[in-house]
């Protein structure tokens, strides 16, 4: 316990324990690996402290989760959170087959989908030899289309991998297999040329942050010409008209990663999983860390699927708000790409995005803007209940004035 001293003391002009001097900080330094030093990290949405914001910034449900899942976390927490959770998450990954109609082999549950995105990166592909790598070794190669989740190339970073940043199509289209191959130039820019051999591919649909939605088949044809693992990322698939989880249960090499924190409300409890083939998911079993799901994490996650009517009859209604909002602000000038998830990538009139995201946030509405120049121009903006929504265009009007 620190004790307290009177303002003004020698002890307050002394640098605070941890606040070393800049030799020990250098050397401390020193002890950090070189790519972990050179590392950016990823940088979440903002969880402001301010009350009352609308907040429109991270996509979280605008909804609380069920009045069924809030009891059984209820009725979890007493004097067992002295015990280890079951370490596999048996329970739900039973649960999860049930409902997408495969065995539990063909699940692993991770803290978050986060989690197992990392987990994907160290199982499948070989961190690059610190020895001067090979021009091109597909071994280490972790391959993404941008705009896109923003996580990938941080987690390729962490590993050491070699990054394959691959553009989408102008108007954020996902490129066909025949494009790829083609090397077709982007609007006469070259691109950086896809790798069919990439150890690992993440492929966010429908996207983030644009909120396309993909077909599956052409989905499926990508990961038949694929050679290393896919990871579909279906983070915000529960809000689209298809999904691509047969493609997990048929094909070698996919991985579909689903979460309970967007459209089944459990940000706050971090539980995400994978479906995929039997070896790949024993691969990632084998490194996870012992406990990776909480206790109270697995109930939510479990009383959640049962009571699946209750998130369904929200789905609706964001989607509903989504297609009002769309609307709207098309009417006000703004550019609104058709979005497949509970949010939309919107380009505003008049003023630069930036400034749209102060001025919005000066009325209390918080949306997001990515300093990215695939993005720059635009606003994401989450969907909320509809009287956010509605705040949301008054605010835009307001700003229009
Ligand atoms: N994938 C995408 C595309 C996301 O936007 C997010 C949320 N930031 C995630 C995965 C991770 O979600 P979680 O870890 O909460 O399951």
């Amino acid at each position: 316990m620190r004790t307290l001293r009177p303002r003004g003391s020698d002890a307050d002009r002394r640098p605070a324990r941890g606040d070393m001097q800049t030799d020990s900080q250098r050397a401390a330094k020193k002890l950090v690996r070189p790519i972990v030093r050179a590392l950016h990290a990823y940088v979440p949405g903002e969880q402001p402290k301010l009350k009352g914001l609308i907040k429109l910034n991270t996509n979280e449900n605008p909804y609380p989760p069920s009045r069924k899942v809030l009891a059984a976390v209820k009725a979890a927490t007493d004097g067992r959170l002295r015990l280890y959770p079951n370490p596999t998450a048996e329970r739900l990954r039973e649960r999860l087959a049930k409902l997408h109609r495969c065995r539990q082999e063909n699940i692993v549950v991770g803290n978050g989908s986060d989690e197992l995105l990392a987990m994907a990166v160290r199982a499948f592909v070989e961190p690059m030899p610190r020895a001067k790598p090979a021009p091109h070794s597909s071994a280490s190669v972790v391959q993404y289309l941008v705009p896109g989740y923003s996580l990938y190339p941080v987690l390729a970073d962490i590993h050491g991998a070699i990054k394959n940043a691959v553009s989408l199509e102008s108007d954020f289209r996902l490129p066909t297999v025949a494009d790829l191959k083609s090397q077709k130039p982007r609007e006469g820019k070259a691109r950086a040329r896809w790798n069919f051999h990439a150890a690992l591919t993440f492929i966010t649909t429908p996207n983030a942050p644009t909120g396309r939605g993909y077909r599956t088949a052409d989905l499926k044809k990508l990961c038949e010409a694929q050679n290393g693992v896919v990871v579909l990322d279906e983070a915000y698939v529960d809000f689209a008209d298809e999904n691509a989880l047969e493609l997990a249960l048929n094909h070698p090499n996919v991985l579909v990663s689903r979460t309970f924190s967007k459209a089944y409300s459990l940000c706050f409890q971090r539980v995400g999983y994978f479906v995929g083939p039997t070896e790949l998911i024993a691969a990632l079993q084998k490194i996870r860390d012992s406990y990776n799901v909480n206790g109270l994490g697995q109930v939510a996650a479990e009383a959640t699927l049962g009571d699946l009517g209750y998130y369904r009859a929200n789905f609706t209604r964001i989607v509903a708000a989504r297609d009002w909002l769309s609307r709207e602000l098309t009417k006000l000038g703004f550019g609104v790409l058709p979005s497949r998830t509970n949010f939309i990538l919107a380009r505003p009139p008049r003023h630069p995005a930036r400034q749209w995201l102060d001025a919005l946030r000066k009325r209390r509405i918080l949306v997001r803007w990515f300093d990215s120049p695939e993005v720059a121009d635009y606003l994401r903006i989450t969907i909320g209940r509809p009287a956010h929504m509605q705040a949301l265009v008054r605010a835009a009007k307001a700003i229009l004035r």
